[in-house]
């Protein structure tokens, strides 16, 4: 038995290469999906000749219901490799997070003891996924991808998911910095995973909290090969309050302080306007009357908007729904 650094809670052992299943969610990417199967397919023989997985490792692309004809593609290297390519279709596009939490299921299911998640355009660098494998080999559990250079970024995502990160560590989520949903997982982690029935699936919350030996690789980001990013500015800004609502209260304390200067400035606003109506100078508590009836209705509205969007979530996780229903298998 061996201790290693980073994880001092931990014991970790060496293991045997293991049946890697490299899962990728896919919603429409016809233009990227040949192209990638082929690079993963070759990079899957280069990692087994090198004795970092078995020969029997397997993709599988989670098709999270697609409108191209990415599921017919699917279906056609299927058919010329049973056994190395597999994919299941949602019956509904279910996002980003659910695709890759079914595709993970699956694979497991399928016996793969380890599990990468990588994004199917294969902007995430292959390399790093045979670093997760050495990782693997000591004995990790979690091995996540963290991007070293966002070059292929363009400059507005670079910022608004660099001010993402550092909100989330200021509301004191646990996040990795710089990561986002390429990882490995060993099979127990995956299982483990299914235990949380949360509803408003944000991976990159729940792992860490999860807590098994866990490490880091390098991730040198290449642009988009083909095809757009199916990440729309209201996708992000969904999965960013999903971040942020599912693992903090914080946003509700402050609204509460913000609530409380509030407070603090209509009274002084009040006195004011007490000394004024005392002195006979009443027309000018017209003006600041409504200033402040203003401000405390803003304040409230925005207080409630917030309260709003926790007793929302609330309402969706107690009803405890599916994540996703599978269309076909194959
Ligand atoms: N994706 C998905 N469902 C969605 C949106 C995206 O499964 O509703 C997949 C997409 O096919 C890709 C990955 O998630 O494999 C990341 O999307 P994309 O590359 O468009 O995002 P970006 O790299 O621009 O952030
Ligand atoms: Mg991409």
């Amino acid at each position: 038995m061996d201790w290693k650094e980073g994880t001092a809670d931990s014991c970790i052992t060496e293991r045997e290469a293991p049946r890697l299943a490299i899962v990728c969610p896919c919603y429409n990417e016809e233009a990227t999906l040949g192209e990638s199967l082929e690079r993963l397919m070759d990079h899957l023989t280069q990692m087994s000749g090198e004795g970092l997985c078995l020969g029997d490792s397997f993709v599988l692309i989670s098709d999270d219901g697609s409108r191209d004809s990415s599921w017919r593609i699917i279906e056609e290297w299927h058919r010329r490799y049973p056994e190395r390519v597999h994919g299941i279709r949602l019956a509904r596009n279910a996002g980003h997070q659910n695709a890759i939490m079914a595709g993970m299921t699956e694979a497991v299911g399928l016996g793969a003891e380890a599990v990468v998640t990588m994004d199917v355009d294969l902007q995430d660098d292959l390399q790093a996924v045979s670093d997760m494998l050495r990782s693997w080999r000591e004995g990790y559990d979690v091995v996540y991808g963290v991007k070293v250079s966002r070059e292929a970024d363009p400059p507005l995502k670079r910022f608004t998911a660099k001010a993402f990160y550092r909100l989330q560590q200021r509301m004191g989520i646990e996040i990795v910095y710089n990561h986002a949903d390429f990882r490995l997982l060993s099979s127990r982690v995956v299982r483990e995973l299914s235990r949380y029935e949360e509803r408003n699936l944000y991976l990159r919350g729940i792992i860490p909290h999860i807590g098994y030996p866990s490490t880091t690789v390098d991730d040198h980001l290449q642009p988009r090969r083909a095809g757009v990013s199916k990440y729309t500015f209201g996708k992000s800004l969904r999965l960013a309050l999903d971040g942020i609502t599912s693992f903090s209260v914080k946003p509700l304390y402050l609204t509460m302080a913000l609530g409380g200067i509030y407070i603090l400035v209509a009274i002084g606003i009040g006195i004011y306007v007490l000394a004024s109506l005392l002195s006979g100078n009443a027309e000018h508590g017209w003006s600041s009357m409504m200033l402040s009836i203003w401000f405390v209705g803003g304040t409230t509205l925005i207080a409630l908007g917030i309260l709003g969007f926790y007793v929302g979530k609330t309402y969706i996780e107690v009803k405890h729904r599916p994540l996703y229903h599978i269309d076909r298998k194959i």
